[in-house]
């Protein structure tokens, strides 16, 4: 193997703490200092109370960061901590989809808490290595690796010793430099970035785990909210944790048997039941494209529309031809939903490594539609290729499909012209154009890729300012919330999924709340009281993953067979007999019985603690939680009369008479309209979370859910007590 010279900056030793129940009760603070060059470390110890308030993964994620951060601190201050953590459920390998790492960081995009989650091996290796967490402070003056070797009980800060700075050749020099030999490859996971994220505001983390049979590492993305752009900011070219030897009893769980049993059962179904329901194993998550495109929630030409005559060109059957098929592709050990699927031998057309064959991992649903039907391209091979040097270059592919679709429209309206897009015509479908400002987002040198890659709420001020831009439009079409660019399901004709979107906790990002079926195809929640119960049950039962460590796929991605005959409505939605299984394996794993009402209840304390901690940066209130105009509806005649039946019922719906009116007249109607039920969702929301009308959490709540400690009153109080309070 090619050994690439490392050369050391600091080192310590350290006692590996034993993983028992699940937990090290250990976590890792790695500081690199003020651009000083003095590095440090600090071990810590994590207590019962921490475990019973937080959990583990982002719970401890946040906590770690509430720790480390002043309310004066930015994404790009030193004391921004990247925080990396699984959870006590994470590590196991006998029930799909438990080997899950989270990461918490103040993000550049929404200044705010920000939480993303990655497959791959680092959250259960940095677990066996002995820390159920690690945290990244500081800056460096220069670019290193900071790497966890479990074996030796060493922590190391090196020099980079390689030129490259894009994910996939970082990764496989890292991997090939730190592992023993052949065998040993699998031993290591990389996190990493690439150069866009240097940049770009859109940066992505790629976690790695190396593939045996290909012979590549493969990278998996926690790629929203800029987390590859703090990674950079702090000087890193990657994080490293070694770990060889990992076993299924790793966790040292309470109950072995159990695990093996209720993973069993979940193996039986997905074998029986993925090819009927999911196709997960065949065609991952781009099996979603058709079922969009058939209730018109597909993103087509920046959310203008919900579906494409040219849908048959991106089917769920046009992706199985080009991925792999007969390998079971898991992202981590166990995985038998095996959703990870990749494109061998795909040679690349454009940019840096161009004529070579590479494997493409993914794409991914969001990346097949954001860097598809949203940009107007409706060729899986140019998404294929997009979705490489998104990842190579670290771009959240979700934030630079919606972020193009945004700068496609602009062009096409006129708001920017070639002279400002440097020669570039980027409409909808120009895809060799759209490749190429992709490949421009990477060095920071072209002015115009540097605004894009800045995001869509940055751009509309870049846009107006230096383009005189009309700021009016971009605010309408823009489709961001919170600074976070929408992910790529259609959300206007839900009036549930605007709040499953816009009143979020870091924007809209489909990982919280997605319940669009629900409430516009099964019209299962027809008042605002029960989305308001949607809206909060579903957003903290999701959270609930990102504490233990595990992946939400396996849970309603494939059901039981007779989940819709045994459970109706919303109980049909929350699948029961799953939700048993994480109980089981929650109480397997860490010897305690949990109840679906505590599942809850461990949920709603970290969602309220996040929503406090954004309060306490300065954000957090209703203010904040605003939804643009083409999230509720039209905005142009041509969407208008795309669908012109179905918009004249619901203008007639809303008791509004159209006669006489203009397109546009009746546009501005429905608009009027579709805001007033936009305010009345909030206030039924912010009432079921037991938030008040600014959209904070009352005394009440805080100390219902025993978040009174003096650090949470400190910030809350002046608030209650000021005339503020509502
Ligand atoms: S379902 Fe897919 S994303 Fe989830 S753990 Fe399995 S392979 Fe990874």
């Amino acid at each position: 193997m090619d050994k690439l010279a490392m050369k050391l900056l600091a080192e310590w030793s350290y006692d590996r703490a034993p993983l028992h129940r699940g937990y090290t009760r250990k976590y890792l603070v790695v500081d690199l200092g003020d651009g000083d060059g003095k590095y440090s470390h600090t071990i810590h110890d994590i207590d019962e109370d921490m475990i019973d308030t937080f959990t583990g993964g982002r719970g401890f994620g946040l906590k770690i960061l509430w720790d480390a951060v002043s309310p004066a601190g930015r994404w790009d201050s030193p004391e921004n901590a990247l925080v990396i953590s699984g959870g006590p459920i994470c590590g196991i390998t006998q029930y799909p989809g438990t080997g899950k790492t989270y990461t918490v960081f103040l993000s550049p995009l929404t200044e705010q808490t920000y939480n993303s989650n990655a497959g791959g091996y680092f959250g259960p290796y940095l677990k066996a290595s002995g820390f159920d967490a690690l945290a990244v402070t500081g800056k460096s003056p220069e670019y290193v690796v900071v790497s966890i070797d479990g074996d030796e009980g060493k922590v190391r800060v090196y020099a980079a010793p390689t030129d490259e700075r894009n994910a996939y050749a970082v990764t496989e020099a890292l991997h090939q430099a730190f592992a023993k030999n052949e065998d040993d490859l699998v031993s290591v996971s990389v996190v990493t970035a690439g150069r866009g994220a240097e940049h770009s505001w859109w940066g992505a983390l790629n976690v790695s785990f190396y593939d045996p049979r290909r012979k590549v590492a493969r990278l998996k993305q926690a790629g929203r909210g800029g987390g590859g752009t703090v990674l950079r900011d702090k000087g890193i070219l990657a994080l490293v944790v070694r770990k060889s030897g990992f076993t299924g009893s790793e966790n040292d769980p309470a109950d072995l048997a159990t695990l093996q049993k209720v993973g069993t059962k979940l193996h039986r179904e997905i074998r029986n039941n993925d090819d009927v329901q999911s196709l997960m194993r065949t065609t991952g998550t781009t099996h979603l494209n058709k079922i969009m495109n058939d209730y018109d929630i597909l993103p087509v030409n920046n959310y203008k529309y919900g579906r494409s005559d040219a849908i048959g060109a991106i089917t769920p059957e046009e992706y199985k031809k080009l991925f792999t098929q007969g390998y079971a592709d898991g992202c981590w050990y166990g995985c038998s939903m095996a959703c990870a699927k990749t494109v061998d031998g795909f040679e690349l057309r454009t940019g840096p490594d161009r004529g070579k064959k590479v494997t493409v991992d993914g794409p991914e649903y969001e990346t097949a539609a954001g860097l598809g039907p949203n940009v107007g391209v409706f060729d899986p091979r140019w998404t294929i290729e997009s979705n490489y040097y998104a990842d190579h270059y670290a771009l959240d592919t979700i934030s630079l499909g919606t972020g193009l679709a945004f700068v496609c429209e602009c062009y096409e309206l006129g708001l920017i012209t070639k002279e400002h897009t440097g020669g570039l015509e980027l409409r909808f479908g120009a895809a060799d154009q759209l490749m190429e400002l992709i490949h421009r987002m990477v060095d920071g040198r072209d002015e115009f890729a540097l605004a894009v890659g800045k995001g869509i709420r940055k751009m509309k001020d870049i846009f107006a300012r230096r383009y005189g831009a009309d700021r009016a439009v971009m605010e309408k079409i823009g489709m961001e919330g919170q600074g976070l660019e929408v992910s790529q399901y259609r959300c206007q004709e839900s009036v549930a999924q605007w709040g499953g979107y816009f009143l979020t906790l870091k924007g809209p990002q489909h990982d919280e709340a997605w319940v669009i079926f629900m409430d516009m195809v099964n019209k299962q929640l027809p008042t605002f009281e029960d989305k308001a119960e949607a809206l909060f049950y579903f957003p903290n039962f999701r959270l609930w993953f990102s504490l233990v460590g595990v992946c939400k796929l396996p849970w309603n991605d494939v059901e039981p067979e007779d989940n819709r005959i045994r459970y109706k409505g919303i109980e049909a939605a929350k699948v029961p007999e799953h939700v048993q299984n994480y109980l089981d394996i929650y109480e397997a794993v860490t010897g305690k019985p949990l109840s679906e009402e505590d599942m809850i209840l461990q949920s709603e304390r970290v969602y309220n603690y996040e929503r406090i901690f954004n309060y306490r940066m300065g954000k957090g209130t209703r203010k904040e939680h605003t939804i643009p105009d083409r999230a509720l509806g039209p905005v142009f005649p041509d969407e208008w009369n795309v669908r012109k039946d179905y918009f004249e019922k619901k203008l007639e719906e809303a008791g509004i008479r159209g006669d006489g009116l203009s397109v546009e007249e009746k546009i501005a109607r429905l608009q009027e309209h579709r805001r007033r039920e936009w305010e009345k969702l909030v206030d039924a929301v912010y009432a079921r979370r037991g938030w008040d009308r600014n959209g904070v959490p009352t005394k009440e709540t805080v100390e219902r859910l025993g978040l009174d400690s003096p650090e949470v009153l400190e910030v809350l109080e002046p608030y209650w007590k000021s005339a503020g309070r509502a």
